[in-house]
């Protein structure tokens, strides 16, 4: 049996986007991010993370300062009964990466990768599936997906091909509406 999935954006989403944020202390929850998560899980979506962290193609951080601070921030979501699946990170980037890094990935948002890998890992109904960003990028690599529900939260981009929303409720108000 194929799950939908909400697709969630991490800086500016689930975060205060304070460009390149790898550390605890940098690490602000937006308001209401838990409470959304759990709303989605009790409508049955499973939750699933997708993230472009250049930053470590760049070398401002490592690898392994991501995973530390994804694994701290999944902990906190479990303690808040909001747990989160899975995240996907793309660390590339097509001028700016260094070395290995320097590539022009199909995980990078716009591009669709790392919401098919998720696709294919966890048996998602891309069909019924919801993305929640706050870019331009972040709708493009949905549309590319095939993912049809999408909502632009707080952003300064054009809302095409999305519903923009200010607050989260209004996302669960919508799927409240699907389900
Ligand atoms: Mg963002």
């Amino acid at each position: 049996m194929l799950r939908p999935a909400l697709f969630l954006d991490r800086d500016g989403v689930i975060n205060v986007d304070r460009g390149y944020v790898h550390r605890v202390d940098d690490f602000e929850f937006m308001p209401g991010i838990f409470s959304l998560v759990r709303g989605c899980r009790r409508l049955g979506y499973r939750i699933i993370v997708v993230t472009n962290q250049a930053g470590i193609g760049r070398g401002y951080y490592s690898e392994q300062q991501f995973q530390a601070l994804s694994a701290w921030m999944q902990t906190r979501f479990r303690a808040e009964a909001a747990e989160v699946d899975a995240v996907y990170h793309c660390p590339h980037h097509p001028e700016h990466g260094i070395g290995i890094y320097r590539q022009d990935s199909h995980d990078r948002k716009p591009k669709p990768g790392m919401l098919l890998k998720a696709a294919k890992d966890w048996s998602l109904d891309l069909s019924r599936s919801v993305l929640l960003g706050d870019r331009a990028s972040d709708i493009r690599a949905a549309l590319a997906a095939g993912v049809p529900h999408r909502f632009l939260y707080r952003s300064n981009d054009p809302p095409e091909d999305a519903i923009a929303v200010a607050e989260f409720d209004e996302v669960i108000q919508q799927l409240q509406l699907l389900s």
